[in-house]
């Protein structure tokens, strides 16, 4: 089980939306981080087969998914970051549709029972027989994943499932996902870190359609090791901070300003343990690029 892709190029006219990707996933959960525009829709829905890439390749387990086509589809299960989902069905009606567009082969009696099976996986079992138009954006989410999920696929891709999702409905997608992943590869994108922080076995950075970095979650934010610090700064001093270095976490406090500032050089303050939050501040600071065009 081993999804590759190489220098998996995505060109939109004359805008590079993916420049030259090259990785390989072993079972396990990835999380692909990035800013919105960083190309990671774009990555996925190549991966998913329903965007061609203007080159390079995508194989599965060796082969060209292209050429495998319908063996890639059974083995794949995708929930797309915009899911066309049919407001008149009720989700229990949707999940069938979707068991015969996916040529499941079974009875009616496996179907429903698959079907039950995936609607507990996201809590949605009580729902079943509701009108998805009714459903409010975390339960469509939900539906959506729980469709990806239809066919027990060995390759799950995720583009940014807990978009829509209350804080308890994200630590129970997370909790889902960490416990069916155990066979799977599963692709899971996002711009939000704690996400994917405790459940990723490595983490995947694309920004402006590059792949920055791919590793564990432990490495990237070792080598942030005495990068970060906890600067106290008076009240009116903090716009001016704001401007000049890269600042995490505001801590207001009785008489000051308690600021997180990741930085290559001293800022003052004390140094303090990094966190992967301060990775991705580091990855994508905005303001100090500009300064540098
Ligand atoms: P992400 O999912 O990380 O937010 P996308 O893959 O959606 O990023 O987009 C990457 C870049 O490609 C963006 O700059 C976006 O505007 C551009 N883009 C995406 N889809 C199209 C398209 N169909 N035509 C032209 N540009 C596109
Ligand atoms: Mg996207």
């Amino acid at each position: 089980m081993n999804l590759s892709v190489k220098n998996l190029t995505k060109k939109y006219g004359s805008k590079t939306a993916l420049d030259q990707v090259s990785f390989s996933l072993d079972p396990g959960i990835y999380g692909l981080l990035g800013p919105n525009g960083a190309g990671k829709s774009t990555m996925i829905n190549m991966i998913a087969g329903i965007l061609r890439p203007t080159a390079g390749e995508i194989l599965w387990d060796g082969e060209e998914i292209r050429e495998l086509d319908r063996k890639y589809r059974e083995i794949l299960g995708f929930q797309p970051q915009q899911p066309g989902l049919y407001r008149d069905f009720r989700a229990k009606e949707f999940l069938r549709y979707m068991s015969a567009v996916k040529g499941l082969r079974q009875t009616r009696k496996e179907m429903d029972k698959n079907i039950d099976r995936v609607l507990d996986l996201v809590n949605l079992r009580k729902d079943a027989g509701s009108m998805i138009g009714a459903f409010s954006g975390g339960m469509k989410q939900r539906l959506s994943i729980a469709q990806a999920l239809l066919n027990d696929p060995k390759l799950l891709l995720l583009d940014e499932p807990t978009a829509g999702l209350d804080p308890k409905e994200r630590i129970r997608l997370r909790n889902t996902i960490a416990t069916i992943a155990l066979d799977k590869v599963v692709l899971w994108t996002t711009h939000i870190v704690s996400d994917i922080e405790y459940i990723a076995r490595e983490i995947l950075i694309l920004k402006e359609g590059k792949l920055m970095r791919s590793s564990e979650p432990a490495d990237l934010v070792q080598e942030m090791e005495g990068k970060v610090f906890l600067v106290p700064v008076r009240p009116e001093d903090v716009p001016a901070w704001e401007e000049n270095a890269l600042i995490g976490n505001v801590q207001k406090r009785e008489r000051d300003v308690l600021l997180r500032v990741i930085s290559d050089e001293y800022p003052g303050g004390e140094n303090t343990e990094p966190a992967l939050e301060d990775v991705y501040l580091y990855y994508f600071r905005e303001r100090a690029e500009e300064g540098e065009r």
